[in-house]
């Protein structure tokens, strides 16, 4: 799953308005910010082998230290450690959903990958295929990421319109990376997807936490 994810980092800001919308935007690709660069130093692999499952064409053959079942609870725990000693006193409840953001990512991603999702090591590998189904997919992370906009926004218009376009905008990202030409490699790939995560978390930076809180809800 790709911009589904971000569903929850809107849903979760809703909980605990506290949290920086920019951090939760991290905190939900946590695994894949540590996968790009492990794919980068050939810690973890990944094959582009065209038709591989219906909409994209992703051989996720070892990635056991970002997204095996243990390794998402040990990372989901560090980052909950992470944001109590970078932001203290932080609130219990932002701690919890830090935690609970960065795990979620697993969840999401069972759902859509084929079973390439060990969960210990590089063993028992599982995953529920939804790529497969290419309209379904999409029409699921439409729905995740539109959903959790939903509650982030209701009852703010103010400054909704930019947050809305932005999320139409991601939506057509994820198209694209469904429908459009395949990366030309595994380092192409891992590139492109870490410059879109830092690009995603500016932009939603840029609209939403730069100004001061009490201005801003
Ligand atoms: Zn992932």
């Amino acid at each position: 799953m790709f911009v589904g994810h971000y569903g929850v980092s809107f849903a979760a800001e809703r909980v605990e308005p506290s949290i920086p919308l920019w951090v939760l935007f991290v905190a939900v690709q946590w695994l894949d910010v540590l996968w790009a660069p492990f794919v980068l130093l050939g810690i973890e692999k990944v094959r582009i082998v065209p038709g591989f499952t219906a909409s994209n064409p992703f051989d996720l053959y070892y990635m056991p230290y970002t997204h095996s079942l243990v390794a998402a609870l040990l990372w989901s725990g560090a980052a909950m450690l992470a944001y109590q000693v970078v932001v203290r006193p932080s609130r219990r409840r932002a701690d919890l959903v830090i935690g609970l953001a960065v795990f979620s990512h697993w969840v999401l991603d069972f759902i859509v990958h084929r079973p390439d999702l060990p969960l210990y090591d590089d063993s028992a590998k599982v995953g529920l295929g939804l790529w497969n189904a290419p309209a379904a997919a999409l029409g699921l992370e439409a729905a995740f990421l539109f959903g959790g906009l939903w509650l982030c926004l209701r009852g703010k218009p103010a400054r909704s319109p930019g947050t809305l376009a932005f999320g139409v905008l991601m939506l057509g990202v994820q198209a694209y990376v469904f429908f459009g030409p395949p990366p030309t490699s595994d380092r192409a790939f891992a590139w492109t997807a870490l410059l879109l995560y830092a690009v995603f978390a500016l932009v939603i930076w840029w609209l939403r936490d730069r100004r001061p809180i009490a201005e801003a809800r």
